[in-house]
């Protein structure tokens, strides 16, 4: 193995293992990490440099374990940082903001960032076949990205994910397998095939590599914040990573200088009918239960999470908290985003919007607080939960007299004040 500027390093025992697709110390069986050489690295960087390259994951590359000379193919990342008063007037936050993964290309959430990464190292560590055991939106990003980069892919997901997640795994030629049983099924399933097949499966043998590109979601959020560090962030929560890799990404730009030291608090949201970690926070425990998911949030349905532990004291120790809400919250929040900003969202994003809510109205979020909302995946994805919260309109003839006959019945079923003001319209 050549000198790189990373490596990966046990996170408990501190054991090193230089680059190869393993995730497990075989000391202490603890997860493994990649460690940077920050004092190498520190001279080189700054904000001009970053500045200075595409708008895109890979402009922030000496912080991404990339092999040697590797050249990416996919402008991924650099979603929308957008300011989100309509929604703050609502839920009680004068500085609020949305990082818009919905966005993300190419598949349309933050999973494109990870894979990426994920994907950059399967080649040079030798695989023709990449697989992932998936909540749905892992599955689209890795079929997408693997037939653009020429590899196999296996996608392994639970039987009952949303039709448009199964559609967009299967649309890319990816060899998709159902599972009947829980995501932490499929996991189990995907650690032995991957002790038995040389496949670099994204979230099990090259888990290390694959979660760093969560990292720039930090990045992008200081750079955007014009290299500042937010009060708070919310963050939905799955296996707990993508919460944990953006307080990581926070303190490397602190250790390398390129944001001023500041506290950020991390707060994390999950489904009440998945979750664990805020359950574990809300009881002050340090032992995460695992449980049986019941939620339509499936992207987020991982009941036993793998980084469970590190985000529990992520979220602790920075001083945050951690909330969860109910189904019909969720569709109310992908419903309130919607309607007061103009984006769309998946039920993760419900999650968040509903716990942020939450979090306002306890008041461990504060008003004038500079507050980001990680909004990480798209509503087109799920569409199947707001199917009966509209009604398909009864079609009506290209017809003026028509349509002025309709605005008037619209103008009838509004309430008094808003029924004056149609009518008025209508009356002209
Ligand atoms: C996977 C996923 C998450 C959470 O990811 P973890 O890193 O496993 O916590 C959040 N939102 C969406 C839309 C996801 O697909
Ligand atoms: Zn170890």
């Amino acid at each position: 193995m050549t000198t790189s500027t990373y490596h990966l390093r046990c996170r408990e025992c501190g054991k090193t293992f230089g680059n190869q697709p393993r995730s497990i110390c075989e000391d202490c069986f603890s997860p493994l990490e990649i460690t940077y050489d920050y004092d190498s690295l520190r001279p080189s960087l700054s904000h001009e440099l970053f500045a200075s390259r595409a708008p895109n994951i890979w402009r922030y590359r000496e912080l991404l374990p990339l092999p040697e000379g590797y050249r990416p193919s996919l402008p991924v990342g650099f979603t929308p940082l957008v300011s989100a008063p309509r929604l703050g007037e609502r839920i009680g936050s004068r500085r609020l903001l949305v990082k818009n993964d919905a966005v993300c290309l190419p598949t349309l959430s933050f999973k494109d960032r990870v894979v990426a990464v994920a994907l950059a190292n399967a080649r040079s560590f030798g695989f023709d076949t990449v697989a992932c055991s998936s909540t749905g939106n892992l599955a689209n990003s890795v079929a997408a990205q693997a037939a653009r980069e020429g590899l196999k892919a296996w996608i392994f997901i639970p039987s009952d994910l949303e039709p448009a997640k199964i559609l967009g795994t299967q649309v890319f030629g990816a060899e998709l397998v159902r599972i009947n049983g829980s995501y932490d099924h499929v996991n189990r399933l995907c650690s032995q095939i991957a002790d038995e097949h040389r496949w670099g499966f994204v979230n099990v043998n090259l888990r290390p590599y694959y979660a760093e590109g969560s990292k720039t979601v930090g990045y992008e959020i200081a750079e955007q914040l014009g290299w500042r560090l937010p009060d708070n962030v919310v963050v939905p929560m799955a296996g707990g990573s993508l919460i944990t890799k953006i307080k990581k990404a926070f303190d490397e730009l602190i250790l390398l200088g390129l944001v001023d030291p500041k506290p950020v608090k991390l707060f994390g949201a999950q489904a009440s009918g998945c979750s664990p970690i805020s359950t574990a926070i809300k009881q002050y425990s340090s032992e995460i239960e695992p449980q049986r998911p019941k939620t339509i949030a499936r992207s987020l349905a991982i009941g036993n999470p793998a980084d469970g532990h590190y985000a529990l004291q992520a979220i602790t120790k920075s001083g945050g908290w951690s909330e969860d809400v109910s189904d019909p919250e969720v569709v109310s929040g992908i419903q309130l985003l919607a309607e007061t900003e103009g984006i769309f969202t998946e039920t993760a994003g419900g999650v968040t919007v509903g716990t942020a809510l939450k979090l306002i109205q306890q008041d461990r979020i504060l008003p004038d607080e500079t507050t980001v909302l990680c909004i990480t995946g798209n509503g087109l994805k799920t569409t199947d939960v707001l199917a009966d919260k509209y009604q398909a309109e009864v079609p009506i003839a290209p017809k003026l007299a028509e349509f002025e006959l309709y605005l008037a019945s619209k103008a009838a079923a509004l309430p008094a004040a808003a029924g004056e003001t149609a009518a008025a319209v209508v009356g002209r």
